[in-house]
């Protein structure tokens, strides 16, 4: 039986049984599906995911699925988020843009798995949430900023690496610009129902696109976005 579900009813849970089903996590969920980056692996075993969501959700924090958070978006299932900083081959040493700060947990795992971290939100209540929580986490190396991160960074580019947590029909072409030369992006390509994970490399000057998996991703907002809301 499941240590953090009784009747269906979330029941609380103490810190041992997180560590515990967050291990479960990176054992079942990540390497029995093929996640292989230690470092991913690492990040992914030592970071408290339940911090990063609302209170009735925690002893859900390990599910393997994505999960609501304010303004009715998601935090990515724990895999496609392995999975997508797995592609992004990170070593520490690059300086990432992230679109849809969302909950933080990603920005989070970037700030320990890059040399630093600059992501921007387009809602007003999540990215005030999550400076409030990265505050007190003292992140030295994460920058935030709220509005649409289709239009880039473009202060802070080119970007070593750039990854969008939320769907778009192409590539926004102000992002075409800050990535590094031999920079990856990482976007789901596709409509609001379905999209394909896709890497984005340039190769002498023309962009190659590699097919990484179906998935499906709130839709970016605004003008470039897949639910142009
Ligand atoms: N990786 C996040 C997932 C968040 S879901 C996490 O770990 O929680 C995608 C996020 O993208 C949402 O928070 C949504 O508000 C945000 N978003 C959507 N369109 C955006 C845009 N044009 N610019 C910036 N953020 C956007």
């Amino acid at each position: 039986m499941s240590v953090y579900m009784v009747f269906g009813e979330a029941t609380p849970i103490d810190s041992h049984g997180l560590k515990q089903a967050r291990l479960r996590m990176v054992q079942d969920h990540l390497m029995g599906r093929g996640i292989d980056d230690r470092r991913v692996l690492e990040a992914m075993g030592e970071l408290p995911r339940e911090s990063f969501v609302g209170a009735a959700l925690r002893s859900h924090a390990y599910d393997d699925r994505p999960l609501e958070i304010d303004c009715q978006q998601t935090i990515s299932q724990p895999f496609i988020v392995a999975l997508g900083l797995q592609t992004l081959g990170l070593t520490g040493d690059e300086k990432v843009l992230e679109i849809g700060t969302g909950s933080g947990y990603q920005t989070a795992l970037l700030s320990r798995l890059a040399r630093s971290v600059y992501s921007i939100e387009w809602h007003h209540r999540l990215w005030e949430a999550v400076s409030d929580r990265f505050k007190q986490m003292a992140l030295s190396n994460v920058h935030l900023r709220l509005g649409d991160g289709a239009m880039g960074w473009s202060d802070e580019s080119p970007f070593d690496r750039i990854i969008l947590s939320a769907a778009a029909s192409m590539i926004p072409p102000p992002l075409e610009v800050q990535l590094h030369m031999n920079g990856k992006l990482l976007i789901p390509l596709g409509d609001s129902n379905q999209q394909v994970l896709t890497l984005a490399t340039r190769s002498a000057g023309r962009w190659v696109l590699t097919r990484i998996c179906d998935c499906v991703f709130v839709p970016l907002k605004g003008p470039l976005g897949a639910g142009h809301v």
